[in-house]
């Protein structure tokens, strides 16, 4: 719409004598229309006949739409999340979140490319073992550790904003929250509306103050979920809203003539799955076997997370571990435990390597992996009603999410295999040109998700 209306104009200025010109400005106007709308930027014709190109950087927008699992898109038309698709790259069978998939973890390793036990928010909430401190969203900066994009960005002499991210309030490095760039502290009422059209005022700036990197955040659908379930015809309300909110988002980009520079990055943070009632382990029903006092346990579920006080007068407390996580494997495979299969208990040096949840002080000596959409409560008088929840093992396909990038980087109607979102981090900085921190993802992975500098430098 905004490219034939420029052109329209640019060629009503034309002098009407010299028709063989006009006819000829007619013509390679088509082929920028069509180079626009039908195939995304791939090679430098579209310099020459894209006189409506404004960014002459590399900008990124990564936004995240929280809970969002992946399969949600099917649920309704999504015409803006499939025009972002056709046109960019899509994680053909979802984005893969870190172990525990909850909100901050995930958000937090989208953020720095690390794992939550290098990253140190190991879970949304949480109490330190070692200091007996409390992690409730707190904001400040010992609990964050890594270097979150903003901060890369910023000690690498180049401008972020953040439109909501959990951990884009603390401060770090050149990383200040600036007032303006930085909405802080978070707040659920504010409008996804305004969330998008904060977003879209940065490209009202001068160029050279265009945020390079941009974060954008919506609580939705997950929130919907957690209340009703994700087979909740809400849920499918609240899908078509995040879709609605993108097409603001592109109308807006493509009104101030930028959609085709921006790479924008569309994400999730982790999926969603029943809890009803009849899933559930209780604690007392391992009392035969062994005690388990309510306050060694510091999470039931997606994730146990037990912590046991010992007292001073025992020796090995590691032993005393060991032979707790025993005997609670015996009763829960004892076969007379209600759901007792789906609960499998570790030592967290034993859990399964591929969840990489073990290299962290902050992490609880034991915890407990509960089956997909599996609760494990303390006794059988709290019971409530079928709701949505995450949290659990990240092999499982109900916890995956939505990965699509768009932007002269991403390459056209390509598929790529389902990944980690720590390899995100990564894919940003490589798009901007940063240097990396240390982080758990491959530089080779950008690779094979992005195209070679050398040929965006043509399209630039
Ligand atoms: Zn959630």
């Amino acid at each position: 719409m905004a490219n034939s209306k420029l052109g329209r104009s640019s060629f009503l200025g034309y002098p009407l004598s010299k028709l063989s010109l006009a006819l000829l400005f007619l013509v390679g106007l088509v082929v920028a229309v069509t180079a626009d709308d039908l195939n995304f930027p791939s090679s430098n014709t579209r310099k020459s006949h894209h006189p409506s190109k404004k960014l002459n950087k590399p900008v990124v927008l990564l936004i995240s739409t929280d809970g969002f699992r992946f399969g949600y898109q099917f649920k309704t038309e999504t015409p803006n999340m499939d025009l972002l698709i056709s046109r960019g790259t899509e994680a053909k069978t979802g984005l893969i979140p870190v172990f525990p998939t909850m909100t901050f973890p995930n958000h937090y390793s989208i953020a720095t490319g690390l794992y939550p036990a290098y990253h140190g928010i190991i879970m949304n909430k949480f109490t330190d073992p070692v200091t007996g401190e409390y992690f409730n969203l707190n904001l400040s900066p010992k609990w964050w550790l890594g270097e979150p994009l903003w901060e890369t960005v910023m000690n690498q002499g180049l401008k972020a904003a953040t439109m909501f991210w959990p951990g884009s309030e603390v401060p770090k490095g050149s990383w200040t929250c600036p007032k303006g760039f930085c909405k802080a502290p978070f707040n659920a009422s504010f409008p996804l509306e305004e969330r998008v059209d904060t977003i879209l005022s940065y490209f009202d700036l001068p160029e050279s103050d265009i945020p390079d990197f941009m974060t954008l955040y919506f609580d939705e659908p997950d929130k919907q979920a957690h209340q009703y379930g994700p087979d909740d015809p809400r849920i499918t309300l609240a899908v078509a809203k995040i879709d609605k909110m993108i097409g603001r988002l592109i109308q807006g980009l493509k009104k101030r003539k930028v959609f085709g520079d921006v790479h924008v990055i569309l994400l999730g943070d982790h999926g969603m799955v029943t809890n009803c009632d009849k899933k559930v382990i209780y604690i007392d029903d391992l009392a035969d076997w062994v005690k388990i006092p309510a306050d060694w346990i510091q999470a039931y579920f997606p994730v146990l997370a037990m912590n046991p006080r010992w007292g001073k007068d025992v020796e090995n407390p590691g032993e005393k571990n060991a032979d707790l996580v025993a005997k609670m494997n015996e009763a829960l495979s004892s076969g007379k435990v209600e759901n007792g299969e789906f609960l499998q208990v570790y030592l967290k040096e034993k859990l399964p390597e591929r969840l990489h949840y073990s290299e962290s002080t902050r992490i609880p000596p034991i915890i407990g992996m509960v089956g997909e959409g599996l609760m494990f409560k303390q006794n059988r008088t709290n019971a409530q009603e079928c709701f949505g929840n995450h949290g659990y093992d990240n092999m499982f396909f109900s916890m995956r999410t939505i990965f699509i990038g768009h932007g002269p980087r991403f390459r056209k109607g390509k598929k790529v295999p389902s990944f980690e979102n720590v390899q995100v981090y990564n894919i940003v900085a490589e798009i901007l040109g940063l240097q990396p921190a240390p982080n758990n993802g491959s530089s080779l992975f950008t690779r094979s998700i992005l195209l070679p500098f050398g040929e965006t430098a043509q399209v630039e």
